[in-house]
This record gives C-alpha cells, structure tokens and sequence, in this order.
C-alpha cells in the first residue's frame, strides 16, 4: 500500500502486485480486510439439501425380430465341430446317446400284446391276470383278441394233439419277433395228463417256448412273473432279435 500525498489531501491506493499464497486478489479495501485474515471468515455450516439426481428415462428398445431369411442363412451355418468330441453333440446338444437296438427292445418290452385265447383250467387265472386286482395292463401288457398284432402267445391249458394245428397256426400267423409263455404244466410236459397219448406232452413239441411257468395251475403272481422274465430275455437278446 503506498501513500500518496497531495496538497491538501492524503489518499491511500492498493496495491495491484499479486499476492503470493493461497490469498486471491482483490481490489477493495473491504475485500482486502478480508483477505488479510482469512481464518476470521465465518465456517461454512449451512449444508445445503442435495439436489436429486437426474431421473433420465431411456427410450424402451425392443429385440430385434429376424426375418425368416436370417433364421435360414442361420441355419444353414456350418456347424463348428469341437475336436476331439463327437459330431453329434455339437450337431444336437442336449441329446441322448443309446444303441438303437436298445430304444427298440424297450419299446418292445414295454409294450407287450399276448393273444386272447385259452384253452383249460389255467386260462381262468391267465383272466385273473389281467383283472383289476393284479392289473397286467400296468406292464403295458394288453390282451389283443387276433394274432395279427399280437407278439406273445400265452398257452394256457392242455394242448391235445387235435388242437395242435390250430395253436400252431395261430402261431404262424403272429408277425415277427414273437415270444411264446407255457403257462401251467399241461403246457410245459403234459401235466397231469402226460399218460394220455392224445395230449401232447408240451407245447413246444409244435412252436417254441420262451419261458416256462410252473404250477397246476399257476397263481396270477406267477404268470406275472414269467413276464417279467420274457422282459429281461428281450432285453438280453436284443441283438439277435434285430
Ligand atoms: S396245468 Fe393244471 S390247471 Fe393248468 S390246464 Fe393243466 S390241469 Fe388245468
């Protein structure tokens, strides 16, 4: 600050060098109090509410739908096949890898179709079978009253040697692959009747026998049972089935 003296008159002038710190320059005397102290200045204690932000509404995009062209030239992409891993898994993910044989026998197993025919005592509990109580049908096993859709033959009784063409021709005209169950021992060797000479001493002297069941006659649970049996033995040759 310099003092200028005039006649008459003392004036006193700020000085216009900048000042050196953290002070701001400024010009009036008042403003120069207080920069001179600036510790004195009041501390800044109002706080003030902060302003909410900006709510910014961004326009809705919907997806992009293709067009049935960019699907198809999608589609017809060559597929990137991973070395070292099979076609088909990059082919179509996801998938189940079992031998066909084994898809066909469990089809076939699961869906077994026995004949309607009976031919003695035995054949009331073959009827038994597929009653409510034991419910056959549960093993997907249904009677079907023509051998022309029906793949498994139940003989159920005594097979005298004049019924024997008759059995043996609705056995020919099963298709194929078809299975055949000797209920009861009249079916298996005779039975009581093996004396006789006009029974025949076993079905499968005239067709062939997949599986035997015991019993004069044989209970329900029997019969279900020997089909449980057929079932394992389709399952075991379904190779040589085709
Ligand atoms: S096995 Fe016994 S129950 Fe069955 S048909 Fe022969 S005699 Fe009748």
């Amino acid at each position: 600050m310099e003092v200028a003296e005039a006649p008459g008159r003392v004036s006193v002038r700020a000085r216009t060098a900048p000042l050196s710190g953290s002070t701001a320059r400024l010009s009036s005397p008042k403003s120069e109090l207080a920069e001179v102290s600036p510790k004195s200045a009041p501390p800044e204690t109002a706080t003030e509410a902060p302003a909410a932000p900006a709510v910014e509404t961004a326009p809705r995009v919907l997806p992009e739908r293709k067009t049935g062209i960019e699907i198809e030239r999608e589609r017809l992409q060559p597929t990137r096949v991973v070395p070292g891993r099979a076609v088909y898994r990059s082919v179509l993910p996801g998938i189940l890898q079992v031998p066909a044989d084994v898809i066909i026998a469990l089809a076939r197993k699961s869906s077994l179709w026995p004949m309607t025919f009976g031919l003695a005592c035995c054949a009331i509990e073959m009827i038994a079978t597929y009653m409510s109580h034991h419910d056959l049908d549960r093993f997907g096993i249904i009677p079907w009253p023509s051998p022309r859709q029906a793949d498994v033959m139940i003989v159920a009784g005594t097979v005298t040697k004049k019924m024997a063409p008759a059995v043996r021709l609705l056995y020919d005209q099963m298709p194929n692959p078809k299975w055949v169950i000797a209920m009861g021992a009249c079916a298996t060797n005779g039975g009581p009747y093996t004396r006789y000479d006009r029974v025949l001493q076993g079905v499968d002297k005239i067709i062939p026998v997949d599986v035997y069941v015991p019993g004069c006659p044989p209970r329900p649970e029997a019969l279900m049972d020997g089909f449980i049996a057929l079932q394992n033995k389709i399952m075991e040759e379904r190779r040589k089935i085709g």
